[in-house]
């Protein structure tokens, strides 16, 4: 007979990943009675694939994490053993951290946050039900037959349900190398009102360094000062730093891939879920870019106190023997001996057009999806999708109205707005190029766009929120400094402050009409007038919003202008043919997204200006 668990939950969250770490603490941080239930505790925060956080667009993610207090920047500060900052040439809206991760510390970091956060329970049980009483989730099943009660519930499953493993054209039941799959879960969940279909991701082989040759690759040590991921991070959080290193592949390896194609699982049609477009296999690459004669392979370690790394950009689902055969034709890899095969993993995911920008279903009220299973791929990714699904739990159970950011405040906005309004038919990455206001969305300034409202939502602390504070009172100063400080022909400093500038004071100037001349720095310019540089994170900030100021009113004025349509809210569920003059093509398609707002109505393919207007004239008449 079914037990039921003595205790009732406010938010339960299965699946202990990455969205599913972030969610748990985010609505245990509300105040939340919360359960995370998963397979195995001790895989808690564990990296599936490389062990790395962050990279181009990724790492504005894990700061924007963290600037609403979740735990992914602190675990990589205090996992991460080597760091750089990617794009340091460019203009600050692209730069990007990333850290490579020693695996074991990162993820008892993670465990550690969960372990000590208030409110927050763990349990380790396989879910294998939802309970779903009219459209309305109330709780769960695990394999053992328990029930445990919920007010919402947040999924987070991963690559897991009905996940099938792929080894050339072998394959077996799995949700990830060494874990068993979500089979009875996948089959219940099927039975829901959701749209579902398979994507596939994959993995390299691992290799025991004690077998290459590292004398012959190039070293890339990590950058100096470390970069930090936290807003509250500090130098010391940092273990030991250690290097990685480049490889390439070769024609011989491309001819070695080329004589396998016939056993890939790809190739020979084995796999029928869509993979990575921008992190493919190396039989992809090599087929889809012929012409290339070399691709680039980062040789990353796995940890301090491992022999095994990762080679970074030859992941393959080729069968065994063939990817022994090409690791061996690399450079430093000719004795290489495998530890782990490489492998491709097919799943079941979600159309993430069946959920709302809150992240809960449109169809079950109280269950909410987060992660690999709304179709992304990434631990960051999932973090971000995960933090927003605890939240909106949380404040759900608290009565309150649902919180997202929106695509001109974080990159989480875009990533859910993307999913939430395009769905994806492929894993979807977070990239700069995704965002359009990307001279906001800074790594840099992703505490001053986000931080206020975790406090207003109660997910930043007491530090968190005294650090941040202190550090907008910098900022404040230090503007007001430079913009009422003037400089002029008599001034003592004129001739030092002259040698900066490409064309000398003709009149008096402030500070700040200065540092908006290209070829001045805020350090070169503070440092000429003998006054103290304020503290770093504040000089960074001073300096970035004089240099761009120009820029970044022009996109808060187009911000101004699309604001409206964002907050014209439209029914659901609505039939879009009741309302006269819409094409059959744009009912249909309406009728298929069920859009949140006209904003997001309009970014549907196909959606014409014309059929806005439409909406608008309609809405208007419905008072
Ligand atoms: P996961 O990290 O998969 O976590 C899911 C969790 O849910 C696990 O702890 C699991 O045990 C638990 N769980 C599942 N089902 C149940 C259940 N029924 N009951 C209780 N607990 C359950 N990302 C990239 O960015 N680049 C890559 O190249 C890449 N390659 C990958 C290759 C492979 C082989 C795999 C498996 C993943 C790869 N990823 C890659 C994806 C990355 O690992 C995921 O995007 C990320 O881990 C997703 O986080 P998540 O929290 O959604 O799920």
């Amino acid at each position: 007979m079914a037990h039921h668990y003595h205790q009732h939950f406010d938010v339960i969250v299965i699946g202990g990943g990455h969205a599913g770490t972030e969610a748990a603490l985010a609505a245990a941080r509300m105040g939340c009675q919360t359960m995370l239930l998963t397979h195995n505790i001790e895989t808690l925060g564990q990296m599936s694939c490389n062990p790395a956080i962050g990279g181009i667009g990724k790492g504005h993610l894990v700061k924007e994490i963290d600037a609403l207090g979740g735990a992914m920047a602190k675990a990589a500060d205090q996992g991460g053993i080597q760091f750089r900052t990617l794009n340091s040439s460019k203009g600050p809206a692209v730069r990007a951290t990333r850290a490579q991760a020693d695996r074991q510390l990162y993820k008892a970091a993670i465990r550690h946050s969960l372990e000590t956060q208030a409110n927050l329970s763990l349990f380790q049980q396989g879910c294998d039900d939802l309970i779903v009483e009219q459209d309305r989730v109330v709780g769960v099943v695990t394999q053992m037959g328990l029930k445990f009660a919920a007010k919402t519930v947040v999924l987070t499953v991963g690559t897991f349900l009905g996940g099938r493993i792929h080894i050339g054209l072998d394959n077996y039941q799995g949700g990830r190398a060494g874990d068993p799959p979500a089979n009875r879960l996948a089959e219940r969940l099927r039975e829901l009102p959701l749209r579902v279909d398979r994507l596939k991701t994959g993995t390299p082989p691992r290799i025991d360094s004690k077998s290459i040759d590292f004398s012959v690759m190039q070293e890339q040590p990590g950058d100096q000062p470390t970069p930090l991921f936290s807003f509250m991070g500090q130098a010391s959080d940092h273990p030991q730093q250690i290097s990685c290193y480049i490889t390439h592949t070769n024609e011989k390896t491309h001819d070695v891939i080329r004589a396998g194609l016939d056993r890939s699982p790809m190739y020979s049609g084995v796999i029928e879920g869509v993979g990575p477009r921008y992190c493919p296999s190396i039989e992809d690459k090599v087929v889809r870019f012929a012409e290339r004669h070399s691709h680039q392979i980062f040789v990353e370690p796995e940890g301090l106190d491992t022999f095994e790394v990762y080679p970074n950009g030859i992941s393959t689902s080729l069968p065994f023997d063939v990817q022994e055969q090409l690791v061996r034709s690399i450079k430093g890899f000719e004795n290489a001996h495998i530890t782990r095969p490489g492998y491709a993993i097919e799943y079941d995911y979600f159309d993430p057009r069946d959920l709302q920008q809150s992240l809960e279903t449109k169809y079950i009220q109280g269950l909410f999806f987060a992660g690999q299973i709304n179709g992304t791929t990434g631990y960051e990714e999932a973090g971000a999708q995960g933090l927003i699904a605890g939240l909106n739990a949380a404040l759900q159970v608290q009565g309150k109205d649902s919180w997202s950011p929106r695509r001109d405040q974080a990159y989480m906005g875009v990533l859910i707005d993307d999913l939430s309004t395009l769905g994806t038919q492929e894993p979807y990455r977070m990239f700069t190029s995704r965002a359009e206001y990307r001279l906001l969305l800074r790594e840099d300034n992703a505490d001053m766009r986000l931080t206020e409202k975790g406090r207003e939502l109660g997910l930043v602390d007491d530090q968190r929120w005294a650090a941040f504070s202190e550090k907008m009172e910098a900022i404040a100063q230090e503007q007001q400094r430079l913009r009422s400080t003037w400089v002029h022909k008599d001034h003592a400093q004129v001739d030092a402050i002259n040698g900066l500038l490409k064309n000398p004071i003709s009149r008096e100037a402030s500070l700040e009409e200065l540092l908006r001349r290209p070829e001045v720095s805020y350090r070169a310019l503070v440092d000429t007038l003998g006054d103290g540089l304020a503290p770093s994170a504040a000089a960074e900030q001073v300096e970035i919003q004089v240099k761009y100021a120009g820029y970044i009113e022009r996109q808060q004025d187009e911000i101004e202008k699309q604001r409206r349509h964002e907050n014209t809210h439209l029914p659901i569920p609505f039939d879009y043919s009741k309302i006269s003059g819409l094409s059959n093509e744009v009912v249909a398609k309406l009728n298929q997204h069920q859009p949140e707002t006209v904003g997001k109505a309009a970014r549907i393919s196909g959606i014409t200006p014309a059929a806005i207007s439409m909406l608008l004239v309609h809405l208007k008449k419905q008072g």
